[in-house]
């Protein structure tokens, strides 16, 4: 089953393809400084990873110093938002600065396709080196996520440095990557993409973190997870049979592990800043971290999954943006968007835009200058898993989220009402429990018309090649891997 390469041969094989023949930026002067070089870039991503659970954003416990430090040094966007709770779906999104009805990119394992332009082509023609180490299978070649980046190394697919070390384990990806930054050209500016995905269920972290929040009084209440006769993976009422860890059925337990995960991805970033500080790169360098969508930790009655719904444990991710000189040390808490993000790397990276847009997102870069943002913004997503017309679409304005629900199913499920548009006060009530569009008819009404704005936009003209993307048949080591996050 797994054809798996050794860590230095990948990496060789890899890198040497990509340095070859490299141009030249500009020469370092007598101080070893590069004038007018563009910033290095390092893109974090983690998967599943709520913003409440990062102890930046206020959570009890200290999951995540390493990120705390990082938020604190740059701007922390408060109230970010992915486009669709989903991993290949978010991400398209991501790198192509479009939503899901320009990209149509809606289900895991779904290809992104070559229609849209992705954000490592365009920092290639900006004369950056490309690189990824990613963890997550849903991101695999096959579903050409590696448009644009010279190297593109699958950590699945790599003997992990030591025996027993889990590959797609957050301690493999820092090896991986820290192996990447240690062959980087130094003369041209790199844009470099990291993606843990740990704090994906299982919840499985190893010692020493297993259980390091376990009975720490901070556990919430002693709530039971049902469990369903059925051994098969689900997250609607309850987990399945073979989800049970160490015969535990109280939520507690599960949170801790979540946590845990957390604060060993931390344990292990802290690592790979280590390796770009060494480099002198850290502190004059873009860093922009955040993760591809949240997790349902029982809230709805949605167990340990994402995707289902449109609720913010799951459409909430943490974003920083860190770049010494030029993003102030702030927290800025009005809505910003995943395909905000393209923009504000190329806008960074030296691209020029016209009015700070790219596709459909907006350069965060005056935000991060302090400026204010020229409207007040909405932010727009949407869920669900149903593949036909009937998805979940959100509006919100950080104030008030509005769901509209296609599907009569999921108007009982989320709004516990039979009616197309249901209203939360995020203010009032984080957790969105109780449906409030009767008590707030002018909200509704503005985040409606926005939203109806939002649907009959025109979508993005594609490239029109997207029939030359060639066909890539599905990697057995990918498709284990898949089976392994529950995804087949
Ligand atoms: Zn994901």
């Amino acid at each position: 089953m797994s054809h798996r390469i050794p860590t230095s041969l990948a990496l060789a094989l890899a890198l040497g393809l990509a340095l070859a023949g490299c141009g030249r930026d500009s020469a370092p002067n007598a101080a070893g400084e590069r004038p007018g070089r563009r910033p290095d870039v390092l893109l974090l991503t983690i998967d599943t990873l709520r913003a409440d659970h990062l102890s930046a954003w206020g959570y009890p416990r200290l999951t995540s110093p390493t990120l705390d430090r990082m938020a604190a040094e740059g701007t922390r966007f408060a109230f970010a938002q992915a486009q669709r709770p989903k991993t290949g779906p978010s991400f398209t999104s991501m790198f192509t600065s479009g939503y899901c009805s320009d990209h149509g990119v809606r289900r895991i394992g779904q290809p992104a396709g070559c229609s849209m332009r992705f954000l490592a082509e365009e920092m290639k023609e900006l004369g950056y080196q490309t690189h990824a180490v990613v963890a997550n299978a849903a991101l695999a070649r096959e579903f050409y996520f590696d448009q644009g980046f010279d190297t593109y190394i699958e950590t699945w697919g790599v003997e992990p440095r030591k025996a027993g070390l889990d590959p797609t384990g957050a301690e493999a990806v820092t090896d991986l990557a820290e192996a990447v930054v240690g062959k980087l050209d130094r003369d041209r500016p790199y844009f470099l993409w990291v993606h843990y995905v740990d704090p994906h269920e299982p919840y499985t972290p190893p010692e020493p973190f297993r259980d390091h929040f376990q009975g720490d009084g901070h556990s919430g209440p002693p709530v039971e997870v049902p469990v369903a006769r059925r051994n098969s993976r689900q997250s609607w009422n309850g987990i399945g049979r073979r989800q049970v860890l160490d015969g535990r059925t109280d939520l507690p337990f599960y949170v801790a592990r979540y946590d845990a995960e957390i604060r060993y991805v931390d344990d292990q970033i802290a690592r790979l800043l280590e390796a770009l500080r060494r480099r002198g790169d850290y502190d004059r360098m873009l860093t922009v971290m955040t993760s591809d969508h949240g997790e349902s930790l029982g809230e709805h009655n949605y167990w340990f999954d994402h995707g289902m719904f449109g609720f913010q444990t799951c459409l909430h991710v943490p974003l920083v943006v860190r770049l010494p000189g030029l993003a102030r040390a702030a927290v800025d808490s009005g809505p910003v968007e995943l395909v905000d993000l393209a923009p504000t790397i190329l806008e960074v990276a030296g691209k020029r835009l016209r009015e700070g847009t790219w596709m459909r997102g907006r350069s965060l870069v005056p935000r991060l200058r302090g400026e204010a943002p020229p409207a007040r913004p909405i932010a727009f997503a949407e869920a669900g898993y149903s593949s036909r017309e009937g998805w979940i679409r959100v509006a919100t304005d950080g104030r008030f989220t509005l769901h509209r629900l296609l599907d009569r199913a999921d108007r009982r499920r989320v709004a516990h009402a039979d009616r197309e548009f249901a209203l939360f006060d995020l203010a009032a009530d984080p957790g969105e429990t109780r449906n409030v569009a009767d008590l707030h008819g002018a909200d509704l009404t503005r985040l409606r018309d926005a939203l109806a704005a939002w649907e009959q936009a025109a979508p993005l003209p594609l490239r029109g090649d997207s029939d030359d993307c060639g066909d890539r048949a599905m990697e057995s080591d990918t498709e284990a891997q898949l089976r392994a996050l529950g995804y087949l």
